[in-house]
């Protein structure tokens, strides 16, 4: 990271020894006057694409983004790539989400074309001096997040900024200038012209983070959660329980997308219980999980925690084999956090998680000793494969957890005996 961020000024200089503008630009600029780390370095020059190759060398350089004006300056595995965009104005939005075209123009101009104005600032990282042409400053300081210019325009130029706005707002704890909320209310049944990736990206950076509560608020204060999750409004609906989902999410102490969505659909996935309805809850996480295009093992992990997050807060009161079939799962961690979120919002007691959690620090071969028998020493001892096998090593497995037996021999004697029962 410091190497990315040495590399990168390197580059405004050689950019400025070449006789062109250059500065970091965005992102960077916001984190540094915050004091936070930053990941990428971005640099804006009145350079032209062909210019920048031409100063670093086609061979170090990367025409991937040269259409916009973006060159990729490659500075190798230890300094990592700098991404140096011409300064530029962008030209029509017709899909609601990209530029048509692009124009090259002045750093001015350029501050013009971004989403917020605390991201559309510039610094010299040479003489350590900012252009704040928009007033990022000021906003910055008072913590608010403000569009650039009409933020009518801006967001109807582009909706992917509705949800950047309530993230930088939500993750950096800042306000949301009242005029660029009137706008996102106007703008957000149009949030669907935005990519189910970007959404689901979106959604990511907001649920990881320890302040999800607040962005899940406000993106139902700006009607876009309706657009969203229309899943939860019907369902979730009754204050007390959208309070209890707040709290919940409020008190998830790990950075865990699923276990933050799993939270936050808690409810909706129990309307079929609400209803009298056959007990089906995890059918809504796996609509949404397909509308965003989530990863299986996100799915998995949300429906998973869902289907147990009842199990795991009496884990006091379940027979040990039972909770340890959980426990011995990959996401068991995750499940036990979950499920201490909930009993913390419905402020009662901790108990059956805190004795879940004493468990699953058991010694690996306590918790989860290796199987006494598996499907070729069923076909050793000359049974046939077939459906009944997994069944039957479900059954050895039990009785291994229930330490009714202990060893291989046992085991086959268990199959013998029961095999017509398994
Ligand atoms: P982070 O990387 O932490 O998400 P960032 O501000 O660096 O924050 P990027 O997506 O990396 O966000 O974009 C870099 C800069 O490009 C932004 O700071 C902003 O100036 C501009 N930008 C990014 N996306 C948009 C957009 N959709 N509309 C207008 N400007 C944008
Ligand atoms: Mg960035």
């Amino acid at each position: 990271l410091a190497a990315t961020r040495a590399f990168s000024i390197e580059v405004v200089q050689q950019l400025k020894q070449a006789g062109f503008q250059a500065l970091w630009a965005g992102g960077c600029v916001r984190d540094l006057l915050l004091g936070r780390e930053s990941k990428d370095f971005d640099v804006a020059t009145n350079a032209t694409p062909d210019e920048v190759r031409d100063v670093f060398g086609h061979d170090h350089t990367l025409p991937i983004g040269a259409s916009f004006g973006v060159i990729t300056v490659n500075g190798g595995r230890r300094r990592g790539q700098v991404e140096v965009a011409t300064f530029r104005t962008d030209m029509g939005y017709s899909d609601g989400r990209r530029p048509d075209a692009v124009r090259f123009s002045s750093a001015e101009e350029d501050a013009q074309r971004r989403d917020f104005t605390i991201n559309g600032m510039f610094y010299d990282p040479v003489e350590e001096k900012v252009l704040d042409y928009v007033g990022g400053q000021r906003d910055l300081k008072n913590g608010l997040v403000r569009s650039i210019g009409n933020p009518y325009l801006r967001f109807e130029e582009d909706k992917l900024r509705m949800l950047r706005a309530v993230r930088f707002s939500s993750t950096f704890a800042f306000d949301l200038e009242l005029a660029t909320q009137r706008a996102i209310r106007e703008f957000a049944s149009h949030i669907h012209v935005v990519s189910a990736e970007r959404i689901a990206a979106e959604m990511r950076r907001m649920l990881v983070d320890n302040h999800r509560m607040i962005a899940v608020r406000m993106l139902r204060d700006l009607t876009l959660m309706d657009e969203l999750l229309p899943e939860l409004d019907s369902v979730v609906g009754h204050a007390l329980r959208w309070s209890e989902t707040y709290q919940s999410l409020e008190r998830l102490q790990v950075a865990d997308f699923s276990a933050a969505m799993a939270l936050l659909l808690r409810y909706a996935c129990q309307r079929s219980v609400l209803n009298g309805e056959p007990h089906r809850p995890v059918e809504p996480a796996a609509a949404i999980a397909a509308r965003w295009k989530l990863t299986n093992d996100e799915t998995k992990t949300i429906q998973w925690i869902l289907r147990h997050e009842g199990l795991i807060r009496r884990a006091d009161e379940v027979a040990w084999p039972k909770l340890q079939r959980l426990l011995i799962q990959e996401p068991a961690p995750l499940l036990i956090e979950a499920g201490r979120a909930i009993q913390r919002a419905k402020a009662i007691s901790t108990e059956g998680v805190d004795y879940a959690r004493s468990r699953i620090e058991l010694p690996e071969e306590d918790l989860n000793p290796a199987p006494l028998l598996n499907g070729g020493d069923l076909i050793q001892a000359g049974y046939q494969p077939g459906p009944q096998f997994q069944r039957v090593l479900e059954a050895v497995r039990d009785e291994q957890l229930e330490k009714r037996i202990a060893t291989t021999a046992e085991a086959l004697d268990f199959v013998k005996v029961q095999w017509d029962n398994l």
